[in-house]
């Protein structure tokens, strides 16, 4: 709230005009006659301490009341100006993961008549409704979505390395999202297009992701990066869906957090859960690909003549089990174990920690907007 002792007489008459009140409206507001609020407004008398405090109330509303629709269109007008400055002929390559928060992009792309490239990273191992919702509903309302793929994907590029990406070499978003991306942008901008990659990463989401810049130079794409809904809540996103009568991705609905790799290697308990309760086929998978790539870790030490300590797993925190000398002996659960625990009620003061014992400790993909991890304290994409 304002001072109460700060109202003059212009200042009544611009609180009574922003309000399009007549001074009899105002009065009966503020209980007084419409002829004091004359006297005040030809400062011929000062409303007293209790009418000042009543003026500073409405004040307060005021500010907080939307801005009226003329206002919404000028700063439409005014936002999509600074943009096209900005942009300055550059052209706007969107990317889009099938997420709530970078349809949103391109649909704000579309209200502000900008127009964009949309770009589908496939990595091979996102849920089948995420390939649908892209391939129908959302091609349907955004327009055609160009689907960028690595030459091995997921599971193929697994087997191939004979092991799982990780925390620590998180090759699936270097390999399955950086690299091919980069590669999109570098034939655009080789073919002489000057391009700019949006992405619809949202500041509210983490601490982490409030301290990114709306624009970034990104070197490993040889271009900025614009994030045009760092200031969005999630209401606007969801409003924004709805002005445009678009669904959301299934997956929300089904109880998902986030929409991206099913799952990611930072999958939380309540998405391990889901995967396992809704797509069982996927967890034999992962038991599968658990097995290939242990036989190839125990091979690997084998003719480096050395004992593999502990077998390879999808998901990577190490269990607290130690060695004879009370070391962590660094094994991780297999994914039976992990589904197993995901089912599990959370418990005690480790309940917090259950929950996001898989959370990552991320940069790089989350900063770029190419994986969703959902993480509390990370940056991430839509
Ligand atoms: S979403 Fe997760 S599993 Fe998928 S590429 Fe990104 S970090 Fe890797």
């Amino acid at each position: 709230m304002g001072r109460t002792d700060s109202f003059d007489a212009a200042e009544i008459r611009r609180l009574r005009t922003e309000l399009s009140w007549t001074q009899a409206r105002l009065g009966l507001v503020i209980r007084v006659h419409r002829s004091t609020v004359s006297r005040w407004e030809c400062a011929r008398q000062i409303p007293s301490a209790k009418h000042r405090s009543s003026l500073a109330s409405l004040r307060a509303a005021v500010k907080s009341l939307p801005p009226k629709p003329d206002k919404m269109v000028s700063a439409r007008v005014q936002e999509r100006t600074e943009i096209l400055a900005r942009l300055n002929g550059r052209r706007v390559v969107a990317s889009v993961s099938g997420g709530k928060d970078s349809a949103a992009m391109s649909l704000y792309l579309q209200e502000l008549g900008i127009e964009h490239d949309r770009v589908f990273l496939d990595t091979g191992w996102e849920h089948p409704d995420t390939y649908e919702y892209l391939r129908g509903e959302l091609a349907a309302k955004l327009g055609p979505i160009t689907w960028v793929r690595a030459e091995r994907q997921m599971e193929e590029l697994i087997r191939h390395k004979g092991m799982f990406p990780s925390r620590v070499i998180r090759f699936c978003t270097q390999m399955l999202k950086v690299q091919p991306m980069a590669k999109h942008l570098g034939a655009l901008i080789d073919s002489g297009v000057d391009c700019v990659n949006a992405v619809g990463v949202r500041a509210a989401e983490s601490a982490a992701r409030a301290k990114l810049a709306p624009w970034e130079w990104q070197e490993a794409f040889d271009c900025e990066v614009w994030r045009p809904l760092l200031r969005w809540s999630e209401e606007e996103v969801i409003a924004i869906h709805r002005r445009h009568d678009l669904r959301p991705n299934p997956l929300y609905l089904a109880g998902a957090l986030r929409v991206g790799c099913w799952p990611c290697i930072f999958a939380r308990k309540s998405e391990i859960r889901l995967v396992a309760e809704t797509d069982p086929r996927r967890i034999v998978q992962l038991k599968v690909l658990e097995n290939e790539v242990a036989m190839a870790a125990q091979q690997r030490a084998d003719r480096a003549g050395r004992e593999l300590k502990n077998e390879p797993t999808w998901f990577q925190n190490p269990t607290s089990s130690r060695t004879p000398d009370g070391r962590h002996d660094g094994s991780c659960w297999p994914i039976e174990r992990v589904v197993e625990w995901s089912r599990s009620a959370p418990r005690g003061p480790l309940r917090s920690k259950d929950e996001f014992l898989f959370a990552a400790q991320l940069d790089g993909c989350m900063r770029w907007g190419l994986c969703d991890t959902g993480a509390q304290d990370q940056e991430a994409s839509a």
